[in-house]
């Protein structure tokens, strides 16, 4: 099972992101990578290998925005490799995911996007996945969050996934529907995780989303929706008593 991590707050997302990613490194992976939003673009870095091969990859001055989306992998579709790690981008560089889990409907949704001209650079379903709501955000000119709610209505299959996207750069959202996500809640800082390793240095208020609910996610705050009716959910905030060694 692999891992994931996003950060929006004030610190430098990357030192967030990878010092989370090393905490979710039990649960074994071939690959990682993160993205950042850097002047209102996103800039990723990936590698198959370890989070270690992933550090030594980056110039140490290189990412220093705070928001940022970070993952490591166990690979489903397509091989270990840096073109299959994640996170991934559309075709337009705009939006960029990473998602645990497997998208089912995949090779449909890949069809319907060969019939329009848009081709996957990476053998992966969550490709697919990322160059759809790509696709919906061009034709239909909602908002991000309601174009990444209107795509995940047509996805089968199970995933936690992160997302970020230029046009809306302050913003991240975050879903699930058979892989596990939470938010961590902290102060004009929001974490996101597949669990609560990476967060509990930080904040010990926590958000499990529940299954079918989609979080959208600013530093001045954030709310959650149901994805299939699209109603506001208030969510408790529960405290995490146990320690990270426990
Ligand atoms: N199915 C995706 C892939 O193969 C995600 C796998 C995972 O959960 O790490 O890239």
């Amino acid at each position: 099972m692999c891992g994931i991590v996003g950060y929006i707050g004030n610190r430098r997302a990357k030192d967030v992101l990878i010092s989370g990613l090393k905490r979710l490194e039990y649960r074994g992976y071939d690959s990682a990578g993160i993205a950042t939003m850097e002047s209102e673009k996103l800039l990723i870095s990936k590698t198959s290998g370890k989070v270690e091969d992933l550090i030594s990859s980056i110039p140490v001055d290189m990412h220093n925005g705070n928001i940022g989306i970070g993952h490591t992998r166990w690979a489903t579709h397509g091989r270990p490799n840096d073109d299959n790690a994640h996170p991934h981008s559309d075709n337009s560089k705009k939006f960029s995911i990473v998602h645990n889990g497997i998208i089912e409907n995949y090779n449909s949704l890949k069809i319907f996007l060969k019939s329009k001209g848009i081709v996957c650079k990476s053998d992966t379903d969550t490709e697919v996945l990322v160059q759809f709501i790509s696709y919906i955000y061009s034709e239909k000119k909602l908002s991000f969050a309601e174009t990444v709610r209107l795509a995940l209505k047509e996805v089968v299959g199970a995933y936690g996934i992160v997302i970020m996207c230029d046009y809306e750069p302050d913003v991240i959202i975050a879903a699930r529907f058979g892989s596990p996500l939470l938010l961590g809640i902290g102060d004009n800082e929001f974490f996101v995780a597949s669990d609560s390793s990476p967060i509990i240095e930080y904040t010990r208020n926590i958000v499990f989303l529940d299954e079918g609910e989609l979080a959208v996610i600013k530093q001045s705050g954030y709310e959650v929706r149901d994805i299939n009716e699209n109603i506001l959910i208030s969510k408790e905030i529960e405290k995490i008593k146990y320690d990270l060694e426990e």
